[in-house]
């Protein structure tokens, strides 16, 4: 019915191409594109099912992007190449009028800047194009949004406070490696915390607090307050929100080596002199680092996120806990990926399963919790990532 062009051949992007083939039904062709065409091979050839067709593209060129869509002429366009091609991918698909879909907000490479301003600006040329785009479409942000709207619409008359909790209770083995891009990673969890409460926005220092949060089949973990994307539009969306939240699973090994990774100036962005070569510090730390793609082989325990929030139903306080929690060797058995990974390919592609087969549609730019959750909730448990919930339990929080 479709044919999809996935850019980006990490860890997400495998998955999201494995699960691409497994549906055939939705995703009639498939290209899977990416600055390194070995990765794009090696996933086709690993987990395509035959069904994948690779290129090679750099997706900071938007002209290069819009030859290959010219060339596939996609339905959709799956970003999961890095925060920095959002806008050149999007300006794209702008050109060619081809749906846009993402998992991570743009970000300029220059300044650790974590908005949605850049790509909510595009609304009105999408909307003028008749195309949409979705952002944020992997775990959290992403499901956790679509949790978010889930309870709105089932669970509550007035959402009051919302606190999301990231657990990531598996072992890798290794000293130090991080679960997703390092570099994106480091920028993110080194910057300040922020939460919302009461109409503004509270600026905490780094990790600055810290609550022991109980995790299902998991139990207590430190979690510490960090600002999450997801935050921005959720607040935006659903204004009732006196208080919201986002937590986050550090071990003390993990914190140690981030702090000293800070204190030697590897987390640095900005470049500095190498034998007359400009070096990015962080973007070298990323050559030395374990790649995330590959760390699923000896990846044991689970992840667990979820969204917990207290309000109103029909005049009577309620609390509601929904949440996944995801196994690190299902997830490696079935995609060569760990969690991380898997919990954000497999949303990448329900939701552009959504947009494809017209469950979400609308013309502009677009948050997920924008659209109707009960198409999505009802399927995502069929593609690896079943739901529980709780009503009227102790949050903790
Ligand atoms: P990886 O670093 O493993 O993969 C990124 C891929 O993008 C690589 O194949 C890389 O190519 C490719 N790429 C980078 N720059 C370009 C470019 N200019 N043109 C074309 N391709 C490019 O990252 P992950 O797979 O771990 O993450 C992918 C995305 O998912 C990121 O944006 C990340 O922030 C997001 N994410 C979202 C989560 C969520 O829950 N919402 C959770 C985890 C990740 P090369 O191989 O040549 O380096």
């Amino acid at each position: 019915m479709s044919k999809v062009l996935i850019i980006g051949a990490g860890g997400v992007g495998r998955v999201v191409a494995s699960k691409c083939a497994d549906n055939p039904e939705v995703f009639t062709e498939i290209m899977l594109a990416s600055r390194t065409l070995s990765k794009c091979e090696a996933i086709a050839r690993e987990v395509g099912k035959g069904r994948i067709q690779t290129a090679q593209v750099n997706a900071d060129n938007v002209a290069e992007v819009v030859a290959l869509i010219n060339r596939f002429k996609p339905g959709l366009v799956i970003n999961v190449a890095l925060p920095y091609q959002d806008l050149p991918i999007m300006d794209a698909c702008l050109e060619t009028g081809v749906n846009y879909l993402d998992t991570a907000n743009y970000e300029p490479k220059e300044e650790a800047k974590f908005e949605y301003s850049w790509q909510w600006a595009y609304h009105d040329r999408f909307k003028e194009k008749g195309i949409m785009a979705v952002l944020g479409c992997g775990f959290d942000p992403g499901v956790t949004s679509i949790y978010t709207a889930y309870a709105a619409k089932h669970h509550f008359d007035e959402m009051h406070a919302l606190d999301i909790v990231d657990c990531n209770a598996g072992d890798h083995g290794k000293a130090f490696a991080t679960n997703f891009n390092p570099e994106i990673n480091i920028r993110e969890i080194t910057q300040k915390g922020k939460y919302w409460e009461n109409g503004k926005w509270v600026e905490t220092e780094p990790h600055e607090i810290k609550k022991v949060l109980n995790y299902p089949e998991i139990g207590p973990r430190d979690s510490y307050l960090i600002f999450h994307e997801e935050l921005e539009s959720l607040v935006k969306n659903f204004p009732t929100l006196k208080r919201a939240r986002f937590w986050m699973t550090f071990g003390q090994e993990y914190l140690t080596h981030l702090r000293v990774i800070q204190n030697i100036g590897m987390a640095r962005i900005d470049p500095v002199k190498y034998k007359g070569v400009d070096v990015i510090p962080l973007e070298f730390l990323k050559y030395v680092l374990p790649d995330p793609g590959e760390l699923g082989e000896n990846y044991v325990g689970e992840t667990s996120i979820g969204c917990r929030i207290k309000g109103i139903k029909d005049g009577q306080e309620k609390t509601y806990y929904v949440w996944n929690n995801c196994s690190h060797e299902k997830a490696y058995e079935e995609t060569g990926t760990q969690a991380v990974s898997y919990t954000t390919g497999v949303p990448a592609m329900l939701g552009a399963m959504m947009v494809l087969t017209g469950k979400w549609n609308g013309k502009g730019v677009f948050n997920v919790e924008q659209f109707d959750p009960d198409p999505f909730m009802e399927k995502i448990g069929e593609y690896g990532l079943p739901w529980n919930e709780a009503v009227n339990v102790d949050l903790e929080l």
